[in-house]
């Protein structure tokens, strides 16, 4: 099969990503085999593929956002069939004996197994997944629009669960790109007022068309204090004049993996009036399970920008660049 492995990691431009042939992988016990029909392509792909994430497995194959059929299934399979549309996230596998495994905390497992990193991903023809962790996917998502949604919108989602806000509530937004404009969508179709704090022009036209109440610069105070706010932008910074919009009470989710250095808090101002501050650490399946209803349901918008399989490297070399305007997704082949 036709896939792509990175090689050497480093600096996008200098080609790190290699097309390679690889044999067809054979389903081990509880695994199926998925045709790949698309796979997106994340900002973590990107940094696997630049030596920001160090390799956990020498020519790894990238992609976590797979969307494919079912066309083998390997022993003791009982959960997904043949010819199943199905998708494989990040999410690639957990030890299920850790306390947190138990207690249905699984995002927080002490020995996780991720795809496109420890296990193959999808920039190939071909992949496996854990029939356990694999997503059925509502018929109402095509197969280029859901890509996105299995990275970008779980993580989101979990965010806005995080987040505690209350029905009909007021939810501020800070960095609008795409993780963010999917959650907003859930968040207003469950009656949230929105307020979106970006610095980008673009983002701010793109959360009014979507229903945003209101929009400003990154940091500035939003019209009305809010019940809670998610901090997608990874800027440390915005945590202060973050917590200080919230309402008494009030909820403040930090979603992303990094974030530069949170300023000094003052206790009077930014946390006091029992204002609190989390964070967000992968997501369960029942996350995902629950997002992927709610994602078909509404009728979710995704800009997604196809590119073909063999032009991997370009579109995670436009990534980088900025020159993408949606979520860019590897079109593998039909199904
Ligand atoms: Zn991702
Ligand atoms: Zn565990």
């Amino acid at each position: 099969m036709r896939a792509w492995a990175v090689g050497t990691p480093g600096p996008i431009d200098g080609g790190p990503l290699v097309a390679v042939e690889r044999p067809v992988p054979e389903p081990g016990p509880g695994q199926v085999r998925v045709r790949v029909r698309v796979c997106g392509v994340c900002r973590t792909d990107l940094h696997l593929a630049e030596g920001d994430l160090s390799p956990r497995r020498p020519g790894v194959v990238p992609g976590h956002e797979v969307i494919g059929t079912v066309d083998r299934r390997g022993p003791d399979c009982t959960l997904v069939d043949e010819g199943d549309r199905v998708g494989i996230p990040w999410l690639a596998r957990t030890c299920g004996t850790c306390r947190f495994c138990r207690s249905g905390a699984e995002n927080l497992c002490t020995d996780p197994r991720f795809t496109g990193w420890d296990v193959d991903g999808g920039y190939a023809q071909f992949a496996l997944v854990d029939e356990a962790f694999a997503y059925r996917l509502p018929d109402g998502l095509d197969d280029v629009d859901a890509a996105p949604l299995l990275c970008a919108g779980i993580i989101g989602y979990r965010a806005l669960q995080r987040a505690e806000l209350p029905p009909g509530g007021r939810l501020g937004i800070y960095g609008f790109g795409g993780s963010a404009h999917l959650t907003a969508q859930v968040a207003m179709a469950r009656g949230a007022t929105v307020h979106v704090m970006t610095r980008s022009a673009e983002a701010r036209a793109l959360a009014l068309d979507l229903g945003a109440a209101s929009v400003q610069g990154a940091s500035d105070p939003p019209p009305e204090p809010l019940d809670a706010a998610i901090l997608f932008a990874p800027v440390g910074t915005l945590v202060p004049p973050a917590l200080e919009a919230l309402e008494r009470g009030g909820t403040l989710a930090v979603a992303g993996i990094h974030l530069s250095d949170i300023p000094v808090l003052d206790y009077q101002r930014h946390l006091f009036e029992e204002r609190t501050l989390r964070s967000v650490t992968a997501n369960t399946r029942r996350d995902g399970r629950e997002f992927l209803a709610v994602a078909a349901d509404i009728g979710i918008r995704v800009s997604a920008v196809p590119y073909p399989l063999d032009r991997a490297d370009r579109a995670l070399a436009d990534l980088a660049h900025d020159r993408v305007d949606g979520a860019a997704v590897l079109v593998v082949g039909g199904g």
